[in-house]
């Protein structure tokens, strides 16, 4: 019996091909598909252009699983586009394939095929046995999973592409960063040896000229003039300014080591706080004297041990900042004293003034090295920005504290707190 007889009620294809899908024997074809023969065809040539890609995956379906549910391909028949659900499955090393326009159609067409009586059909009607026993929805949810798991597989690929590629962006920044780095380190390291030898160079000629002025002002003082304070108070005051330049120079010198991490360090010596203080005010009277000047000690002396020239220096700072950020007849008041309630004690110096005030945005950055208020900046008021950083690091030094109050157009205070006795000591 023809075979295509045995399948007339039911409209659909049914053929043969080998392991490639190259058509070998139409077993079935009531459709009126491809008038042209289309034994020796490939399959992908049997369906529309939109369904080749899909046939190939149907193809490798098959390699990889045997066995193949439900996939819906277009095929061209005479005056239309027909969808085809197709079952297939691998025989024998050949693909038997059979499709029908509507899915329920598939299992009657197989039922119809059971009659075929040859080796490939016995095991195809088996297969189509196990087929027709599962549930047509889990077919088609098995399929829907393989599409959906081939397009994560693919979205996987591109997002480890992706990554790869963020990945070597990365490393690029990464190195760039660390040659960023090691460029700055380099030029700061070039700065701060710049700085430690040109104020060495600068110290010098400073010493010579505050030398003879002070030789100057001994002859000056043993000539018998009517009025000597004539010369003798411009000469202080030039002593005095050398004096400051010295000591700033000095300050930008511990800076400058302090970042190349050369270690400070202090040599503590008996000393009294008060006539310290009095003796930093008598070198800056000629810059007090149109300033109402208080300055109040608690007590006749204050004993302690601490670096004499570094603490010179850091009381010649705040109160020259007193004075500089200050108006004529304003008051600048110093107080001296001794905490009784800190353990171990500790000298207590105060410095207010009624000058300019720091805006509230840069007190935290005062004690910065080169760091200077922009008020200080805008009112013209020349500085450096190193007195400050140079008297925390005195500060630091001797195990003390430092803080500040202002308020802009009412004035400043700091307060320092340093151990009687350094701790090293
Ligand atoms: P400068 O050489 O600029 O005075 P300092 O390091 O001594 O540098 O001070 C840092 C900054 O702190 C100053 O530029 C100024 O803005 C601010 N400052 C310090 N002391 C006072 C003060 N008594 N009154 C107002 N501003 C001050």
């Amino acid at each position: 019996m023809p075979k295509s007889d045995v399948l007339t009620p039911i409209q659909g294809i049914a053929l043969l091909c080998d392991s490639q899908g190259i058509i070998q024997q139409i077993i079935a074809n009531n459709l009126g598909l491809a008038a042209a023969p289309l034994v020796g065809q490939a399959l992908t040539t049997l369906v529309e252009p939109s369904s080749v890609e899909k046939t190939q995956n149907l193809l490798a379906t098959l390699h990889m699983q045997g066995v193949a549910f439900d996939w819906l391909l277009y095929v061209p028949s005479a005056n239309s586009v027909i969808g085809l659900h197709c079952y297939a499955g691998m025989v024998g090393g050949q693909i038997f394939i059979v499709g029908t326009p509507s899915q329920p159609d598939a299992e009657a067409f197989f039922e119809a095929l059971m009659q075929i009586n040859n080796q490939h059909q016995n095991t195809l009607r088996q297969m189509m046995k196990d087929l027709a026993m599962q549930r047509p929805t889990a077919s088609l949810a098995q399929a829907n999973r393989l599409d959906e798991f081939s397009r994560l597989n693919s979205e996987l690929i591109n997002a480890q592409r992706e990554l790869a590629k963020r990945n070597r962006e990365l490393t690029t920044l990464a190195q760039e960063n660390a040659q960023l780095y090691q460029d700055a380190a380099a030029a700061l390291q070039l700065r701060n040896e710049f700085i430690s030898s040109i104020t060495h160079d600068l110290k010098t000629p400073l010493t010579t000229i505050k030398g003879y002025g002070e030789i100057l002002h001994r002859r000056v003082s043993r000539l018998d003039l009517a009025e000597p304070a004539k010369l003798t108070d411009p000469l202080a005051t030039i002593d005095m300014t050398v004096q400051r330049m010295i000591e700033q120079i000095e300050g930008l010198l511990d800076m400058a080591r302090l970042q190349m991490n050369d270690a400070l360090t202090i040599s503590p010596s008996e000393l009294d706080l008060v006539a310290l203080v009095q003796r930093v005010l008598k070198m800056l009277a000629p810059l007090l004297s149109r300033h109402r000047l208080e300055f109040t000690p608690q007590t006749p002396t204050l004993i302690g041990s601490w670096d004499l020239l570094y603490l010179e220096r850091m009381v010649t700072n705040i109160i020259s900042n007193a004075i500089k950020y200050s108006s004529p007849g304003s008051l600048i008041a110093v107080s001296l004293g001794r905490d009784p309630s800190a353990a171990p004690p500790r000298a207590i110096m105060q410095v207010c003034d009624q000058g300019v005030g720091i805006p509230a945005g840069d007190l935290e950055r005062i004690f910065e090295p080169f760091y200077r208020a922009a008020n200080a900046r805008e009112r013209g008021i020349k500085g450096t920005g190193i007195g400050l950083a140079s008297v925390r690091q005195i500060i630091d030094l001797h195990s003390g504290t430092i803080s500040v109050t202002s308020e802009e157009q009412v004035g400043t205070c700091f307060t320092i707190q340093l151990p009687m006795n350094p701790p090293s000591s």
